[in-house]
């Protein structure tokens, strides 16, 4: 309680406020992390973006996993983090959320600011000429036999909105991010900004950039992870323990809430 107590009040002094969210803050939705045994990510060799473009047999074992990964997101509902973070932002505490997660459940929750820097695994889209679709729409016509699904415009191959491994990073949400992590930074004669990394592993590039970047300009850096990270020694404060309970206790405080 007395580090809870420690960063409620630099929260409330900051004068900008950024949460990262990785894997982590989804797993008590009941969405694996990255690394947890039994995961999709875990049993399927990924596809790297050269080979979805070039080999349908690739689109073929793509769609596979995407398909049963979908079902794990659909299902799943916000849980006490999510719905933490999307009330301190609705308090004026929060300015935004940078996220390397894919499933939406922070919009779901109510948060209005949050930049997808993986991208959204709530759309599909064609690789040439960009028409959408709902997923729902791509996964009833590979449940009826198509195993890599082509744009019905154009021809060209259908694709989540999600960055894969080799696939670039996406500019308009990296430049925003970038910005966003910026605002963190110390002012002249002012209290630091805080940085809030949580259920990230902070191994994945270039994502854990900014919380790097956070700390080098002068904010406070809180990590919130059951396990070690990289960024670890430059941290001001570490939380090991469950991230909705963290969280739901963080929020009460900063709010001023009476119950969490
Ligand atoms: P990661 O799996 O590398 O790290 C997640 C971290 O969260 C782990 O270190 C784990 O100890 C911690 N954690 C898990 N549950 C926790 C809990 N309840 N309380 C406290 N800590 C907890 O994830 P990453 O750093 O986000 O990198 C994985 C990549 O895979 C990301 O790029 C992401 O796009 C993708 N991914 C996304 C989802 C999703 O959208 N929900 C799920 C899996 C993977």
């Amino acid at each position: 309680m007395e580090k809870i107590k420690r960063v409620s009040d630099w929260l409330r002094a900051a004068h900008s406020v950024v949460a990262f969210t990785g894997a982590g803050i989804s797993t008590e939705s009941g969405i694996p992390d990255f690394r947890s045994p039994g995961g999709v990510w875990s049993r399927y060799k990924p596809v790297y973006y050269d080979e979805f473009v070039a080999s349908r047999q690739a689109r073929a074992r793509y769609w596979k996993m995407r398909m049963e990964a979908y079902r794990e997101f659909a299902s799943a509902q916000p849980n006490a983090g999510h719905v933490a973070l999307a009330r301190l932002e609705k308090a004026g505490k929060l300015g935004g959320i940078i996220t390397q997660n894919i499933d939406g459940l922070h919009q779901l929750a109510g948060s209005k600011k949050v930049i997808e820097l993986h991208g959204t695994s709530r759309i599909v889209a064609c690789i040439a000429c960009g028409q959408e679709s709902p997923p729902e729409v791509v996964h009833a016509r590979i449940e009826a036999g198509e195993e890599a699904p082509d744009c019905q415009d154009c021809g060209a191959p259908l694709k989540s909105r999600t960055i894969s491994f080799g696939q670039q990073m996406p500019a308009q949400p990296m430049a925003q991010a970038h910005e966003l992590t910026l605002s963190t930074a110390r002012k002249a004669g002012g209290a630091a900004g805080v940085f809030l990394s949580i259920g990230s592993s902070l191994v994945v590039e270039p994502a854990a950039s900014f919380p790097r970047l956070a700390k080098e300009n002068g904010a406070k850096l809180i990590i919130v992870n059951a396990t070690e990270t990289l960024l670890d020694p430059m941290a001001d404060l570490i939380f090991r323990d469950s991230i909705g309970q963290t969280l739901t206790a963080l929020r009460s405080f900063v709010c001023n809430e009476s119950k969490p």
